[in-house]
């Protein structure tokens, strides 16, 4: 062990809590593990704090003293920084009561963030601990992007806006996509489809995000595993008038009873698929209306870019699903797209290249590490 080095990446889920010790220098995993069914009835551990105290233990037993092991900081994934955060923020007492002043605006996500980070200074002490942004990333949105055509005044007040997620992901992706080109990223407009259980795609130009799908909450945009996505406004106020739902009930269902697992019972895109080869119909349209909705942001976003160089695919779903590459980009060679259809079957772990080589737009299949990211996040605000 060489020196002060590793970096401890902490990203609390409502009911999961993800954690992978590496060297962000060179990448190396050092360890690597999630805790799973946080406070559910039948799990043993009931909280946040038994989770780290079970992730620590893991580690421990696979001989890792986080205490001294070369541990230079902690970072923490939070989902929304408001107008407040977007650059990796070293986490104090102050910061965290202003985190807590957040969770009203992302309420599903950022308090099981905080409890992590409460926890984790409880144990680790010793060592910085840093908050990196999903939003951070499109902060910069251009205003004609970033804003709801709704009251400015109840906008202003309320701190409605698109705010944008996955933000870590699409910058990371961008940037290992310039590099696989071999172009500097200032110099490329790019999309970015993130599809994994959360689904976001990007338009960004010269390096810098101009569109995102996803808004004041990570609510909008793409059919996700089980979120809706893009919905008529309309249907909030007529399933309260007709159907008597509260706020709350309206909120749940779009958040955790909507997108693939509303119209076909199942969230997991690999069983989706299988229930399809089953002949299951509703299974069969969750997978239409998750491609079109796809299709339109990528048309939308080849609007938005009027040149764009490259498309790019990543999370569990972007990265293994050559089907969904193949009916996302069908038909839009008049476009600049047009896919190899052996190289987008082809197996592959690194960043490739899925589109023939005439094809104008670059398609790729990118791997996204929201982890290293996170870790190269954390040195960076340290040094700052
Ligand atoms: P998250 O990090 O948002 O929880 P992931 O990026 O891990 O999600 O993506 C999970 C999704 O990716 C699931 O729907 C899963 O079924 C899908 N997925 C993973 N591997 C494959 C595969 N080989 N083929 C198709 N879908 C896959």
């Amino acid at each position: 062990m060489t020196g002060n080095r590793l970096v401890l990446v902490i990203n609390s889920g409502s009911s999961s809590l993800k954690y992978r010790l590496l060297d962000p220098d060179s990448g190396e995993v050092r360890a690597s593990g999630q805790v799973e069914r946080i406070g559910e009835p039948s799990s043993e551990v009931p909280d946040h704090d038994a989770a780290l105290r079970r992730a620590f233990d893991t580690l421990a037993s696979d001989g890792i003293d986080l205490h001294a092991c070369g541990l230079s900081a902690v970072g923490h994934r939070v989902v929304h920084g408001g107008m407040t955060f977007y650059r990796p923020t070293i986490l104090d007492d102050a910061v965290i009561a202003q985190l807590e002043e957040l969770s009203e605006l992302a309420p599903l996500h950022n308090p099981p963030a905080i409890r992590g980070i409460e926890v984790a200074r409880r144990l680790l002490p010793g060592v910085p601990h840093v908050a990196v942004f999903d939003t951070a990333f499109f902060h910069e949105l251009p205003a004609a992007a970033a804003t709801y055509a709704i009251d400015r005044e109840l906008a202003q007040t309320w701190g409605i806006r698109r705010y944008g997620f996955h933000g870590t992901s699409h910058h990371f992706v961008s940037g290992r996509a310039a590099e696989f080109l071999g172009r500097p990223v200032g110099e490329l407009n790019q999309i970015v489809l993130h599809l994994g259980n959360g689904a976001s795609a990007s338009a960004i130009a010269r390096g810098r995000p101009v569109d995102t799908s996803m808004g004041l909450t990570p609510l909008e945009g793409l059919v996700m595993g089980t979120r809706s996505g893009d919905i008529d406004p309309g249907v909030f106020g007529y399933l309260a008038r007709a159907a008597h739902m509260s706020v709350p009930d309206i909120e749940s269902m779009l958040n955790h009873r909507s997108g693939l697992l509303g119209l076909a019972g199942e969230r997991d895109f690999r069983r989706l698929a299988e229930m399809i080869e089953s002949g299951d119909g509703a299974a069969r349209l969750a997978y239409d209306v998750f491609i079109h909705r796809l299709r339109k942001y990528i048309g939308a976003y080849l609007a938005v870019l009027g040149h764009t160089d490259a498309v790019s695919f990543t999370a569990g779903i972007g990265e293994n699903d050559a089907a969904v590459r193949r009916d996302a980009l069908a038909g839009m060679g008049e476009l600049g797209l047009v896919i190899d259809d052996r190289r987008n079957s082809a197996a592959g772990d690194g960043p490739r290249r899925v589109s023939t080589d005439d094809s104008p737009i670059a398609v790729l299949v990118v791997p996204t590490d929201e982890e290293l990211a996170i870790a190269h996040d954390c040195v960076r605000a340290l040094s700052r």
